[in-house]
C-alpha cells in the first residue's frame, strides 16, 4: 500500500502510537494473515486485522451462517443466514475496508491443505471451533514456521496462546494431548456470552498486529487465562518441551496428521 491523504488520515491514530509508528504502519501493509475460521474468535479478529491495516488476509470456514451463530459471530449480518461464512465475512470486510486483499477458502482446514495455505501467509489466527483443527494449525505452523495466534473461548473465557516456532513453546508443549470431551465442553453444550469472544478474539488480533509490526517485546511463550465473569486474567510463562513431538529436539509429526489421528470425538469450543 501507498500512502495518501486518505491513509494517512484513516491510519492517523495508529501512526501517533509510539511503538508503531510509520515503520509499523508500513509493515502491517505489507503483511498478510489467514484466519481459520469466520466465527465467535474470527469474527472480531478479521474485523481488527483489517483495521489495522493488514495488507491481506486470508479466511478458511467451511461452515454457512446459522441464527444459532449470531449472539458472537458479529462480522456476520442476519440476512447472510445460509450463506458460507467466508462469503459473508469477505463482504463485511470489504464494505469496511474496498482497499483490503481479501481470499476466502470455503472448505475445511485438512492434514492435505494447511501446510501450503499456512506458508502463503505470515502469521496465522486460529478461530477454529475444536480441538482437532487446533492441534493441527499448531502442527502446521511449526512445520511451515509460521508464527500462530491459538485460542480457544466457551462461556464467559478462554485462553490464548502466541506460538512462535523456533523461538518458544507450541500448543502440545503447554497441552500434550487434547482434553477428555467431559473436562472441556464447547459452545453448543456449555454456551458462550459474544463479548467473551469479542474479548479473546479482539485480543488475539492484537497479538498478530503485534508480531508483524515489531512492536512490543518478542511474543510467544505465555499461555494467557482470561475471565470476563470474574475480571480475572492471568499470564503464565511457559517452556518449549525438548521432547516435544511438534516442535522437541526430535520432532515425530513431521507432515500434518489426518483428523482422525487427533481427536475424532471433539466440537465446538469457539
Ligand atoms: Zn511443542
Amino acid at each position: 500500500m501507498i500512502w495518501s491523504g486518505e491513509n494517512t488520515l484513516r491510519y492517523s491514530r495508529n501512526l501517533l502510537v509510539e511503538e508503531l509508528g510509520e515503520a509499523g504502519q508500513e509493515r502491517l501493509f505489507a503483511s498478510s494473515v489467514l484466519v481459520v475460521g469466520a466465527g465467535g474468535l474470527g469474527s472480531p479478529a478479521l474485523l481488527y486485522l483489517a483495521a489495522a491495516g493488514i495488507g491481506r488476509i486470508g479466511v478458511i470456514d467451511d461452515d454457512r451462517v446459522e441464527i444459532t451463530n449470531l449472539n458472537r459471530q458479529v462480522i456476520h449480518r442476519a440476512d447472510a443466514v445460509g450463506r458460507w461464512k467466508v462469503e459473508s465475512a469477505r463482504e463485511a470486510l470489504l464494505a469496511f475496508r474496498p482497499d483490503l486483499a481479501v481470499e476466502v477458502y470455503p472448505e475445511p482446514l485438512t492434514a492435505g491443505n494447511a501446510a501450503a495455505l499456512f506458508r502463503r501467509y505470515d502469521a496465522v489466527v486460529d478461530g477454529s471451533d475444536n480441538f482437532s483443527t487446533k492441534y493441527l494449525c499448531n502442527d502446521a505452523a511449526v512445520l511451515t514456521r509460521r508464527p500462530l495466534v491459538h485460542a480457544g473461548v466457551v462461556r464467559f473465557g478462554g485462553q490464548m496462546l502466541t506460538v512462535v516456532p523456533g523461538a518458544g513453546p507450541c500448543l502440545r508443549c503447554v497441552i500434550p494431548r487434547i482434553p477428555p470431551r467431559k473436562d472441556s465442553p464447547g459452545c453448543a453444550e456449555a454456551g458462550i456470552l459474544g463479548a467473551a469472544a469479542g474479548v479473546v478474539g479482539a485480543w488475539q488480533a492484537m497479538e498478530a498486529i503485534k508480531l508483524l509490526s515489531g512492536a512490543g517485546p518478542e511474543p510467544g511463550g505465555k499461555l494467557l487465562t482470561i475471565d470476563t465473569l470474574g475480571n480475572e486474567v492471568s499470564c503464565v510463562s511457559v517452556a518449549r518441551d525438548p521432547s516435544c513431538p511438534a516442535c522437541g529436539d526430535h520432532p515425530r509429526i513431521t507432515e500434518p496428521l489426518a483428523p482422525e489421528e487427533y481427536d475424532p470425538g471433539w466440537s465446538c469450543i469457539a
